[in-house]
């Protein structure tokens, strides 16, 4: 699919990663929709990209429908998912924090694999009434991450919530397949985001260091080039991506 005109949501979009996708896929023609929880960031991307600003949590369907509504206003039916609202969180199963809440756990399942999978569901409802362009009808694009596959100490929710993403991106591909919409997942290692503003030069350099190569930490521009290459590419589907400059991390 050519970005040139498609109406785009971008959940997360008023930061990070989903504001670089947001600048990829405007630099190609298409209509953002910013959804965030953050009001005053999805209307600063928003205004950047000319697009408009959705306020909403991914993990309401109330919220996530009205949000898919406000944008079809805008923009016409949505083509393009970009899932990218995250959330993480550090802790030991027992600490000395003391043992670790449900209730933290929860949250991070809450918002990085049930939102995802409630955005991808409440976009598939509405593009599946819709006909198709060509050969399809919408591409998905979800976001994992690299701690999906890797086991880092205090990442417990963080782990299970990104490998469950990778887990619903084939079955997802195959269920909507049928209805010609693609579904992928990228797996980012570290990036230079809002995330890991909290760390000095020194610290983002030796993290960027355990990059075998290029050695250094992400740039989000990356992650939008490959965005809108998943997005362009009408074979790729039902994968996971890594783009992680081949990072394995110790525990
Ligand atoms: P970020 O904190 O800069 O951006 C995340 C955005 O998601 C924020 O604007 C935030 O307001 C929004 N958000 C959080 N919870 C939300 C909710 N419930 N509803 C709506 N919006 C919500 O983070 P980022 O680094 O751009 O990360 C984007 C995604 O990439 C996340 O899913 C993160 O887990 C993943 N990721 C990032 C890295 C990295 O190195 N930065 C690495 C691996 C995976």
């Amino acid at each position: 699919m050519q970005l040139k005109d498609v109406a785009v949501l971008i959940t997360g979009g008023g930061s990070g990663l989903g504001a670089a996708t947001a600048r990829a896929m405007a630099a190609k023609g298409a209509k953002i929709g910013v959804i965030d929880q953050s009001k005053e960031n999805a209307e600063k991307v928003a205004a950047e990209v000319k697009g408009i600003a959705l306020h909403a949590d991914v993990t309401s369907e109330e919220q996530i429908k009205a949000a898919i509504a406000k944008a079809e206003a805008a923009h016409g039916v949505a083509r393009v998912l970009m899932n990218c609202a995250g959330i993480g969180g550090s802790q030991r199963i027992v600490g000395r924090d003391g043992v670790y809440p449900l209730e933290k756990f929860a949250r991070i399942i809450n918002v990085n694999l049930i939102g995802t999978f409630n955005c991808l569901r409440l976009f598939a409802e509405r593009l599946v009434t819709i006909e198709p362009v060509g050969e399809e009808r919408g591409v998905i694009i979800n976001t994992a991450s690299v701690a999906a596959y890797e086991g880092q100490i205090g990442q417990i929710a963080y782990s299970a919530s990104k490998g469950g993403v990778v887990g619903l991106t084939l079955p997802a591909a195959r269920d909507l397949a049928s209805q010609k919409i693609r579904v992928n997942t990228i797996a980012p290692g570290l990036f230079f985001t809002p995330l890991l503003m909290g760390l000095n030069e020194e610290a983002r350099k030796s993290l960027g260091a355990q990059v075998p190569h290029p050695s250094r930490l992400g740039d989000a521009a990356e992650y939008g080039m490959l965005a809108v290459h998943i997005v362009e590419n009408p074979m790729l589907n039902g994968e996971t991506i890594r783009l992680d400059g081949a990072i394995r991390m110790a525990p």
